[in-house]
């Protein structure tokens, strides 16, 4: 049986660029994302439905020119699916609770997990710890 997400009129609580990407599956292009060189303490939480993704404390520069973190915050936070769109075989990153999607996962990443979650900033929101 699949999965039931959480319903929203995603076109009215998103943004166009927001929804382009976290329901359309799209990317924002390389380097323009918000969260890429956002270093505050706190964490990562989908712009969708608010479910927490990612901690500040396992993001990495990556170089790739989106925002990287080498886990997430619990494993229910996400769900991976295989994607061969494009020609590639890739794992896409998808939030458990609306089924947004969030970006990819490569095994290219730092220890301890050497996993690379490459983000779309546009698929996120951030929550600073106070
Ligand atoms: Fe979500």
């Amino acid at each position: 049986m699949s999965k039931k997400y959480i319903k929203k009129d995603w076109k009215k609580v998103l943004t166009n660029e927001e929804y382009q990407i976290l329901r359309k599956k799209d990317t924002e292009l390389a380097f323009s994302g918000k969260y890429l060189n956002y270093k505050k303490d706190g964490m990562y939480v989908c712009a969708g439905c608010g479910n927490p993704l990612f901690s500040s404390e396992t993001k990495f520069d990556s170089g790739s020119g989106w925002p990287s973190f080498w886990d997430v915050i619990s494993k229910e936070s996400v769900e991976l699916k295989s994607d061969d769109s494009f020609g590639m075989k890739r794992v896409e990153v998808v939030c458990s609770r609306c089924g947004g999607h969030l970006g990819h996962v490569f095994d290219d990443g730092p220890r301890p997990t050497r996993k690379r979650f490459c983000i779309n900033s546009l698929g996120l929101n951030f929550k600073e710890k106070k």
